[in-house]
């Protein structure tokens, strides 16, 4: 008992930090604190992160994984019910129906052939987790989200199909771009399409897409500290 374990409590005061500046961010903003929520990005962490933060008070929580969060995250959810999961990495069809069992929302529907098979998943289970529409704003080749020129279609063809379970949109601006253009983008995009939620902003620019409107940030580093090499690529 002598001794705390030190990421205790540097992860409760990085998050009252983050909740600092976003606090500061909406004031600014002119906005509401409480239509903002904060994603805590925990991907390659270990789930005594999680439950670090969860004691600290977070909530919700970001994943990239579908395996990795399918062991960390739901096992904590079974008596913390409060807790929610966010998908919010690229996902591969064959993946889907863990994904569909285990996130509250999916952040990366970002194309037909992934929309029909969810479509599927649901008619057999009788439900469906929310989404968030990924768009590629930057129109990268090797990013995930769907094409700027395809995503009217897209989000038009979802909210049919699926109905409310659409719930907003979500971009990663390209890196070393300035991220506002992007924000202003997926915004008048999600205007258009009578959508109320844009996830948006991560730990090096979520004051701007406070600013910019975001109702969901994703941030992780800023919270759990860096990453451990692998999750390089993400
Ligand atoms: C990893 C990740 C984040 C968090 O990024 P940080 O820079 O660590 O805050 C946010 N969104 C997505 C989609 C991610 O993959």
């Amino acid at each position: 008992m002598s001794h705390i374990p030190e990421h205790t409590s540097t992860i409760a005061q990085r998050l009252n930090g983050v909740r600092t500046r976003m606090r500061q961010a909406a004031e600014h903003a002119g906005r509401n604190i409480d239509d903002i929520t904060l994603i805590a990005v925990s991907k390659f962490h270990p789930q005594n992160a999680v439950i670090d933060a969860f004691k600290a008070g977070q909530h919700v929580f970001g994943e990239n994984r579908v395996q990795e969060a399918r062991a960390k995250i739901p096992p904590l959810r079974a008596h913390n019910p409060q807790i929610k999961l966010h998908l919010i990495g690229g996902l591969q069809r064959n993946k889907a129906q863990d994904a569909c069992e285990i996130a509250d929302v999916i952040e990366s529907l970002d194309r037909p052939s992934l929309a029909q098979t969810c479509l599927k998943i649901g008619e057999k289970k009788g439900e469906l987790p929310q989404f968030f529409i990924e768009v590629n704003t930057g129109d990268e080749e090797q990013k995930f989200g769907i094409p700027r020129e395809k995503a009217d279609n897209f989000i038009r063809e979802c909210q049919k199909n699926f109905g409310s379970l659409i719930q907003g949109l979500m971009c990663i601006p390209p890196a070393g771009e300035d991220p506002r253009p992007h924000f202003k983008l997926l915004r008048s995009m999600a205007h258009v399409h009578g959508l109320q939620k844009l996830s948006m902003g991560m730990s090096a620019d979520y004051p701007i897409a406070i600013e910019e409107g975001a109702t969901h940030i994703r941030v992780g580093t800023a919270i759990f500290g860096k990453r451990p090499n692998l999750s390089r690529c993400s």
